[in-house]
């Protein structure tokens, strides 16, 4: 089969790298090189997690991904994953967390209860029922592992084209006018997906903060790990390869044209800070190191596109990660392919149908859940 992908982020480099490495030929198309700021899949780090309460699909897909995250390291020999756990705080004895803790222990996924207060070097829980630790989860190093992605496609044999594309037909025309034909033509393309095909996808981009703070040396990772409030719609990790203490308000931001210039100005850290107070005391005055600004690419009810263009045959449309789908690149990757090759159908809630938030992974009041 060839393959041509529009989209080098973590879902078309994904595609791209198991492609190619399962005898393909494949044309790897973006506008910038992979892993670019600009590009949602392009921060420095994102956290990799299976807990995503009663839902047994994401679970295992996580799950899954993170062993094609340790064979891309085995091939790439590049350190991407960080196995410095997730810790959920709990709210209530039986939310979010509870439902997330039955189903990975269903599944065969290490998780426990365990005392947060011994590995946050400050820490204040006089408001959680409990916390809940999973010591196989962590965190990516998320721009190197979009580039390990496209370079290990290219070391199978894709072609990896700098270029801007637009739908011809069935085909991919470059700026350049060339015409990309491919037995499968996959635009992965992030927050560009919807005006590239506005009749069939609806995705609003919206602007997102990741603040880092210094804690000093207490707060380096691995030996602290990273963390969701899912309740207060707050996440973040331990100091990783000295970028400070990541925090962020999960909260939706505002809508955004996916060409705008990103401004980093830190419009949430008072949240942030408030937060700190609450539950690590020792960082509400960390000195602020840096503010970072993204776009999330939020489906209408929070799960991934992936689905069959209606009017042209081979063509695929990928994207909706939702603010949560970096990790899963590889794993969805794999089912995109089976799903092409005619094997095991993708879920129907990925498809491109009408989609109500009613189905959302969000809860009232929570956030995204990266
Ligand atoms: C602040 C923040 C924190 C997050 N935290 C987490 C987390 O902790 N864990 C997690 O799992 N997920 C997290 N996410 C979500 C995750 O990063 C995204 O869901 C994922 O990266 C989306 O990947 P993508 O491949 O769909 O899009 P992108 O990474 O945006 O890739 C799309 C690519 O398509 C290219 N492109 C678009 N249009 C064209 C065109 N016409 N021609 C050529 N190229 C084109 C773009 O240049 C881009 O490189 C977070 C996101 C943000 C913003």
């Amino acid at each position: 089969m060839h393959a041509v992908i529009v989209g080098a982020g973590t879902f078309g480099a994904s595609l791209a790298w198991q492609l190619a490495r399962a005898g393909h030929s494949v044309t790897l198309v973006d506008q910038f090189e992979p892993g670019d700021r600009r590009a949602t899949s392009g921060g420095e780090t994102r956290l990799i997690r299976c807990s995503h309460g009663a839902d047994a699909d994401y679970t295992a897909m996580a799950r899954r991904a993170r062993t094609l995250w340790r064979e891309l390291e085995h091939e790439s020999g590049e350190d991407l994953l960080v196995e410095c756990g997730v810790a959920w705080f709990a709210h209530r004895e039986d939310g979010w967390e509870a439902a997330s803790e039955r189903t990975m222990a269903a599944q065969g996924i290490p998780v426990e209860r365990h005392d947060a207060a011994a590995v946050f070097p400050s820490f204040r829980a006089d408001d959680l029922a409990f916390t809940l630790l999973e010591p196989e989860a962590g965190v990516l190093r998320a721009q190197r592992a979009v580039q390990a992605l496209a370079a290990q496609a290219a070391a199978h044999g894709a072609n990896v084209v700098r270029a801007r594309a637009r739908p011809d037909g069935a085909a991919a025309r470059l700026d350049d006018g060339t015409r990309l034909e491919g037995d499968a033509v996959v635009w992965a393309c992030g927050g560009w997906l919807a005006p590239l095909f506005p009749a069939f996808v609806t995705l609003k981009v919206t602007r997102q903060e990741l603040l880092f703070l210094d804690g000093g040396p207490a707060w380096r990772a691995p030996g602290v790990p990273g963390w969701v409030d899912y309740d207060h719609a707050m996440y973040g990790t331990a100091d990783l390869d000295a970028l400070g203490v990541k925090a962020a308000h999960d909260v939706e931001g505002p809508p955004i044209d996916p060409d705008a210039e990103l401004d980093d100005t830190p419009a949430t850290e008072p949240a942030v800070r408030a937060y700190m107070r609450r539950r690590f005391p020792a960082l509400e005055y960390a000195p602020l190191t840096e503010a970072r600004a993204c776009r999330y690419e939020l489906s209408p009810d929070s799960h991934f596109i992936a689905a069959p263009h209606p009017e042209h045959a081979g063509v695929w449309l990928l994207g909706g990660g939702s603010g949560h789908g970096f990790k899963h690149g590889p794993a969805m990757a794999e089912r995109v392919i089976t799903a092409i090759a005619g094997g095991a159908p993708l879920p129907d809630r990925f498809g491109l149908g009408e989609r109500s938030p009613a189905n959302s992974l969000r809860t009232a009041g929570s956030g995204v859940v990266s």
